[in-house]
């Protein structure tokens, strides 16, 4: 399901950002390394393939 788009602060995972809340890579991000918004990313393929 789409949400507000967020992104992970680890510097060891790739520059994109998700808008999908069941993306599987987006919820491979930890609690405590999801921050909101896109950072200037671009967005997840996974995202994009959801719309
Ligand atoms: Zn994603």
């Amino acid at each position: 399901m789409r949400t507000y788009p967020y992104h992970s602060r680890n510097p060891d995972d790739p520059d994109v950002y998700h808008n999908h809340n069941d993306c599987p890579e987006g919820e491979k991000i930890p609690a405590g390394q999801r921050a909101n918004g896109t950072n200037d990313y671009s967005q997840c393929e996974q995202c994009k393939d959801k719309g």
